[in-house]
Formats: structure tokens, sequence, C-alpha cells
């Protein structure tokens, strides 16, 4: 079991736990923060890399951001130990959130 916190999320012990490059490798970005597998596949599929690259480009970005938020919101209320994915249709993220 991994004790790390997600620094999006905040949970500790979430499922998919891994380290999460802020700004994405490919960009360049050198930061990394523990990161569930919720949050990370939220993350992935609302924001392109030079979004996240250009604008959401630290954790207090991301969790600033309206759409993190209602996600966050939702995600604390489900069990800590399944990973939740988030599919994009028609170019917009769309979660089981919603
Ligand atoms: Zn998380």
């Amino acid at each position: 079991m991994n004790e790390e916190a997600c620094a999006f999320c905040g949970r500790v012990g979430a499922a998919g736990m891994h380290g999460h490059h802020v700004v994405p490798r490919a960009k360049g970005g050198k930061v990394i923060e523990p990161t569930c597998g919720s949050c990370g596949s939220f993350i992935h599929k609302t924001w392109s890399h030079n979004e996240l690259r250009d604008t959401y480009n630290t954790v207090e970005k991301i969790q600033a951001d309206e759409r993190f938020q209602r996600f966050v919101k939702w995600l604390l209320k489900q069990r800590v130990d399944v990973k939740f994915k988030t599919e994009r249709r028609n170019g917009r993220a769309e979660g089981k959130y919603r």
C-alpha cells in the first residue's frame, strides 16, 4: 500500500499513484508530483500538453480550475482503491463524475 498523498486531490493510498510531470516531460517539464490514477487521467483528458505547459503548469493552477474542483468534489466521495478513468468525446473531457 502506497502511503503517499496525491498532490492534486490529497487522498492517501489512492489507486494508480505515480509521479506526474506537472509540465509534460515532452514539453521540458521537470517538476514531478505524486498523482493518483484518477487525477492523472482527468488532467490528461481535460487539457492538452500545450495547455499544461502554458497555462495549467502548477498544482495550484489545476486545483483552481472549476472543472477540476467539480471532479475532486465527486472523487472524494468515491472509493480510494478504485482508479476512475476520464473519457474524452467530441474533444471535451467527460468523466463519470458528470
Ligand atoms: Zn488524486
